[in-house]
């Protein structure tokens, strides 16, 4: 989803039975890391309750919030915070939706927004070299004339880091054609929960010595260590674009045309993005977005390539979209056919402001399962939202082509959380599917956790955990509880 989108969202008190308030902060140990950095290195009281707080969270509750502008300095921060047993949470952009950056009073906020530094962009490696704080947007807008781009998109690239897209695996729409944050990493350096600092920045693309150890630590949410500087794999500026919406009357009619331009665009499919009719229907009513297709059909697609040749490809691209009208897999299709075209369809998916306002209480979810199951999905959680809840409203859109889909649900009540999140979760169990397919866990999915990992996984992420940050001092209490019982895992 858009994240910037999220912020009248109300935010939600209730937090995980396990994650209780820390105490204030050591005077002495303040004193401390006041001598690390310089005089705007460390915020405290309302200089850091008054900044943005995140997605679903009220204010900043941790008493102090610190601002290293070097390695070295979160290698000595967290060094001493070790010593203390002093609690660590790494801030980045705040645009997460799962509250892995949220705070206690006695927590020590951590923020890597003064280490901004594109340090260099190699042009015949295709790597660029930046400091953690860097944001997404100002990666991608400092590429350009180069020829090159970063090819990680999502909707809050005006606010959220480098790091924190890495500490978080983002995804966004993208992901069909170059994958998620994961794949665009080659080397990362991070500083562990003692202090240590591991330098992988690898520059490579294949290099098989051992363990990869940078994938541990990215998707981590903060919880084995502190990303702070990465080496980014870059491509290609595509020369043409192409973009389109079509509607189908059944979601098989959808995966099959997944499929056919997937093969028929040869390479060049750069977004799938599913929209139901009732989230179509909900931002192109009267006075919204204009509706380039009829309002009636059950599903609709958005379909985009990125290629080099602009005429070659807007022929390739036509011909697969009539191809897939004369097989059966589209009703009807309407191509862009300038930048304002573009923008109109992008607008219709990315717009979240409608929704948000329509659906009272607003919920968003992120889930992934194999294509193929997602019908079943889809009717199985709104049987079971509308059994409960006969008027609640529930819409599906997202990145279909990932495996992905983003649900919106207006239902139910502030107290009644925990019974629309179980109408979403539980019918994933029989697919295999995942309570988080690009949001992490964070505090927001912990209970659900189980859902889609199981004992063993558990226990193994528990194991290093421990290994890593043996006083538990990293973003404590996130993604799952993290003392080891052997038990579990028999
Ligand atoms: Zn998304």
């Amino acid at each position: 989803m858009k994240a910037q989108d999220a912020n009248s969202i109300q935010p939600v008190e209730a937090q995980a039975a396990s994650w209780v308030d820390a105490h204030r902060i050591d005077p002495q140990l303040l004193s401390q890391l006041r001598s690390i950095v310089d005089e705007a290195g460390l915020l405290l009281g309302e200089d850091v309750h008054s900044r943005h707080p995140g997605v679903f969270m009220s204010r900043i509750e941790a008493q102090a919030l610190i601002r290293p502008t070097t390695t070295e300095q979160v290698s000595a921060i967290l060094a001493l915070c070790n010593e203390y047993g002093q609690p660590v949470v790494v801030q980045g952009g705040m645009s997460g939706w799962v509250r892995a950056t949220q705070t206690r009073p006695g927590d020590l906020a951590l923020s890597l927004e003064r280490m901004n530094r594109i340090e260099s962009v190699d042009t015949a490696n295709r790597t660029a070299v930046v400091q953690a704080g860097v944001v997404l947007e100002t990666l991608q807008d400092q590429l350009e004339p180069h020829g090159l781009i970063f090819a990680l998109d999502l909707g809050g690239r005006g606010s959220c880091q480098l790091g924190g897209n890495a500490a978080t695996n983002a995804g966004g729409v993208r992901v069909i054609r170059y994958g998620m944050m994961r794949e665009q990493v080659l080397g990362l350096e991070v500083v562990l929960a003692d202090g240590r600092v591991v330098s992988s920045l690898n520059q490579m693309i294949k290099n098989n010595t051992g363990y990869d150890l940078k994938q541990l630590f990215i998707g981590s949410e903060g919880t084995l260590g502190v990303i702070t500087r990465l080496v980014l794999r870059l491509r290609e500026q595509p020369s043409s674009s192409n973009t389109a919406l079509v509607c189908a009357s059944s979601f098989d009619q959808i995966a099959r045309l997944l499929r056919h331009m997937d093969g028929a665009l040869g390479g060049q499919l750069s977004a799938f993005e599913l929209l139901d009719n009732n989230f179509y229907r909900v931002n192109t009513a009267p006075g919204r977005h204009q509706p380039p297709l009829p309002t009636d059909k059950p599903y609709y697609a958005l379909i985009e390539s990125l290629g080099s040749d602009q005429q070659h490809d807007a022929e390739m691209f036509s011909r697969a979209l009539e191809q897939g009208i004369e097989l059966g897999m589209i009703e009807d299709a309407v191509i862009a056919q300038s930048e304002r075209d573009k923008q109109g369809i992008w607008d219709i998916r990315e717009d979240l402001e409608h929704i948000v306002r329509d659906f009272q209480p607003f919920y968003a979810f992120d889930v992934s399962l194999p294509v193929g199951d997602m019908e079943q999905y889809m009717r199985l959680a709104t049987e079971r939202l509308h059994s409960r809840w006969p008027e609640g409203a529930i819409a599906f859109l997202g990145h279909v082509g990932d495996g992905n889909l983003h649900i919106a649900i207006g239902a139910g009540s502030a107290e009644e959380r925990e019974e629309v999140e179980a109408c979403v979760y539980e019918p994933l169990a029989q697919f295999g599917g995942s309570v988080s397919a690009e949001h992490g866990i964070g505090l927001e999915k912990k209970r659900w956790f189980p859902i889609s990992r199981n004992p063993v996984e558990r226990l193994v992420m528990q194991q290093f955990k421990a290994l890593l940050d043996p006083n538990g001092i990293l973003n404590p209490g996130k993604v799952l509880d993290h003392s080891v019982d052997a038990g579990a895992a028999k």
